[in-house]
């Protein structure tokens, strides 16, 4: 099929087949994707946040937290921080999730 004639066909909501998207008696059901690495990495970052929601600042070392930032606590618990998952534990000594 010719590419103009491939647009002309497409949807232009979601660019499925305009035929199938303008037919009134079609059925649709709903679907879902799950990804279990981004849904693992949410709950991690979620953990993180709890774990320091009282005392969000630090000294750099991340063993000293304190309510309120200050010169000696300059650091907010997110800043300078990204928490990802692997298929492999690549930093077993770092405990930070408790
Ligand atoms: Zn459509």
């Amino acid at each position: 099929m010719a590419r103009w004639q491939r647009k002309r066909s497409a949807c232009p909501s979601c660019t499925g087949d305009r035929a199938e998207c303008n037919d009134p008696e079609h059925d649709w059901y709903a679907y879902r994707i799950v990804c279990y690495r981004t849904m693992a990495a949410a709950a991690a970052n979620a953990k993180w946040e709890r774990l320091h929601a009282d005392a969000p600042y630090h000294d750099g070392t991340f063993n000293s937290w304190v309510e309120k930032r200050s010169d000696a606590h300059p650091f907010h618990f997110s800043e300078g921080v990204t928490i990802g998952v692997s298929r492999h534990d690549m930093n077993p000594d770092d405990n930070f999730l408790g």
